[in-house]
């Protein structure tokens, strides 16, 4: 029995109703090397969503690599209540200066979810810290998604998982959401302020109304990732900031997927001037390495927890938090980033792919069959028209079209997204047009 047969029989795949496999193909990967996967008998995939958007700088990364196994020789790892070590104290360090010192406390866990939790739950804690125990409730915005242990699914507006799990779920506050194609002219940035403005007037009625209950706002800043790669504009932001501030409420930014350069700069607040009370890490921030999710925050909330009282500490902890060898990719993706100017080499790119895309998709544009192509930093999306019948299929056709044509493209709904690791080079970029318009005409788009 080969890989794939296998793993079908053993492993329970994430994300993936399992019956689907007897159409779908299960890809059984040999290995990765840059921005592409091969599989077992070495056909490419080239990986345009960097594999759920973790692999920053490619597979195989060399000084990512010699990174880890340098740290693999001297300490693998050991707990972080009681120990530290060089990697964990170096990250923090850097990450901190990288917000100019003013989230300068960062908490570790292994995975996007439990950095979610561990926010929603410092939150809360700093109001019982400060005499203010009534402030337990959330607001999320609409779509939003932030992972799915249960706390974190609670700030998840997301249709399926409430229906299956709502029963688990604590209650919370959904404002709508400022995407910005709700508001002609569509993708221009007056509609997409308008958009923003309207949005916030309902956050700051809710906050008007419940403010002494409500613990924290939580957003994703910019670009609403898992809910189709919704978009909106910076002044959102800038504004749930002012609102949170005034009415004493604090600002949660999950960064997991949106930060390490995705939108441009390497956290998105900063695109809106602005830092949260809490910033969630993880996802890019090991390159895609390894599991590693962090929380960064103020000096003021760390100082509500520093005390001679244990039950007024925090009280959170993961087997393998701050792990070094985890902390030590982090570290080399952080100097790839600066000293390959990364981040640079990604505004010139981005504007180019940008007007190829542009060209490459405008026929159907024309026709009406493509809408709302839209772009942040390094993610790119558009939305298929399709008929009704064809929605719930669509992305499973598209995924199974674009593999066929050598390329790893998972659309969400009707939106086919890129998120391509921050490297691709001339005829990466001309083969993933070229594939892409390959993968459309096969689905009859
Ligand atoms: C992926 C994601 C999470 C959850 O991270 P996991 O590591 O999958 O638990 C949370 N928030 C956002 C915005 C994400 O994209």
């Amino acid at each position: 029995m080969n890989w794939t047969a296998r793993s079908l029989r053993s492993v329970w795949h994430p994300c993936t109703q399992m019956q689907l496999h007897e159409q779908l193909p299960l890809v059984a990967l040999s290995h990765g090397q840059g921005a592409w996967l091969y599989d077992m008998q070495g056909v490419p995939y080239l990986d345009a969503i960097s594999s759920w958007w973790v692999n920053l700088l490619g597979h195989a990364h060399p000084r990512i690599n010699a990174a880890v196994k340098d740290q693999i020789d001297r300490l693998e790892h050991a707990m972080l209540a009681g120990f530290t070590h060089a990697p964990v104290v170096e990250l923090s360090e850097r990450l901190s200066a990288l917000t100019g010192g003013v989230l300068g406390h960062c908490f570790y866990a292994s995975d996007g979810a439990s950095a979610v939790e561990i926010a929603l739950k410092m939150s809360v804690h700093f109001w019982r810290n400060t005499g203010l125990p009534q402030k337990q409730e959330f607001v999320c915005v609409s779509s939003s998604y932030h992972g799915e242990t249960l706390g974190a699914l609670a700030v998840t507006d997301v249709p399926l998982f409430r229906e299956a799990y709502g029963a688990l779920l604590q209650g919370v506050h959904v404002v709508p959401s400022p995407d910005a194609r709700s508001h002609a002219p569509s993708g221009d940035p007056a509609g997409a302020q308008k958009a923003a403005e309207q949005a916030a007037q309902h956050l700051e009625q809710l906050l008007q109304r419940r403010s002494n209950r409500i613990a924290a706002v939580i957003l994703e800043p910019l670009v609403q990732c898992a809910a189709g790669m919704v978009m909106h504009h910076p002044s959102y932001v800038k504004r749930v900031r002012e609102l949170c501030t005034q009415h004493q409420v604090h600002l949660i930014c999950d960064e997991i997927a949106v930060g390490c350069g995705r939108t441009g700069t390497f956290f998105a607040s900063e695109q809106a001037g602005i830092w949260p009370d809490f910033m969630c890490l993880s996802k890019g921030i090991s390159g895609g390495y390894l599991p590693l999710s962090l929380v960064m925050t103020r000096e003021a909330i760390y100082q509500a927890f520093y005390s001679p009282e244990v039950q007024r500490g925090f009280l959170h902890s993961h087997s393998y938090t701050g792990n070094p060898l985890a902390c030590r990719a982090a570290l080399a993706t952080l100097d790839v980033l600066a000293s390959d100017q990364v981040l640079q080499r990604n505004q010139r790119w981005s504007k180019a792919f940008t007007v190829r895309l542009a060209q490459a998709l405008a026929p159907w544009q024309e026709a009406d069959r493509i809408r709302h192509l839209r772009n942040c930093g390094m993610i790119w999306a558009f939305d298929v028209q399709v008929a009704e019948a064809e929605r719930p299929a669509f992305a499973r056709r598209f995924y199974a079209a674009a593999l066929q044509a050598g390329v790893l493209l998972r659309p969400i709904g009707t939106t086919v997204y890129f998120m391509p690791p921050y490297i691709l080079n001339e005829d990466e970029t001309t083969w993933l047009l070229e594939r892409t318009v390959v993968a459309l005409k096969a689905c009859s788009v």
